[in-house]
């Protein structure tokens, strides 16, 4: 008997242990994702025909991730079929997406994409967007892109897995300068 207990509470204070275990996991630092000056400049770049044409337009993200941060390095602007309130992008045109970045040793790690309007991820988004693995990020950018590089008014989300996105606070999404001194 007194070993069935001391099983019972072996196993509950395991059980416990276990509980608490996975609550420092959720509790760890939230990914982080650093764009370069620079790379803001080229998304800037290579959005800035929504504006003049008034048509949503989007860029990949590559670089390279980890458990805790996403680093982009450079972008890539791929063959779309863009609307006033929509983009597409094919299969064919995300298989050459996949294969740049891979070729350059980089994955890709988020897109950026324009509204005509408010900046947010519609269902639509959700559904369109081809690469989806937990910690893609995809960021919205209102307004056809008017006031990039500035991302203010931008919405960012990250993958949380199967095809579902979720919006993460402004600050997990940093600009790093490209030039460091002491
Ligand atoms: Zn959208």
């Amino acid at each position: 008997m007194k070993s069935l207990l001391q099983k019972i509470f072996g196993r509950s204070r395991a059980a416990a242990e276990a509980s608490q275990a996975s609550e420092v996991v959720i509790a760890t630092r939230p990914r982080q994702f650093l764009l370069t000056e620079a790379v803001l400049r080229a998304i800037a770049d290579g959005l800035s025909d929504s504006r003049v044409m008034e048509e949503e337009k989007i860029v990949f993200l590559f670089g390279t991730v980890t458990e805790e941060v996403n680093l982009v390095a450079a972008l890539f602007k791929p063959r779309a079929q863009t609307t006033y309130g929509s983009f597409h992008v094919s299969k064919l045109a995300m298989a050459e997406v996949v294969r740049t970045a891979s070729r350059l040793g980089m994955e890709v790690v988020g897109q950026v994409h324009t509204h005509p309007g408010e900046a947010y991820h519609s269902g639509g988004d959700d559904d369109g967007t081809h690469i989806a693995y937990p910690g893609f990020l995809s960021v919205v950018v209102p307004n056809f892109g008017c006031d990039l590089p500035s991302l203010k008014g931008a919405a960012f989300y990250v993958c949380t897995g199967r095809g579902a996105f979720e919006r993460i606070p402004d600050d997990q999404v940093l600009t790093i300068s490209t030039y460091l001194e002491p």
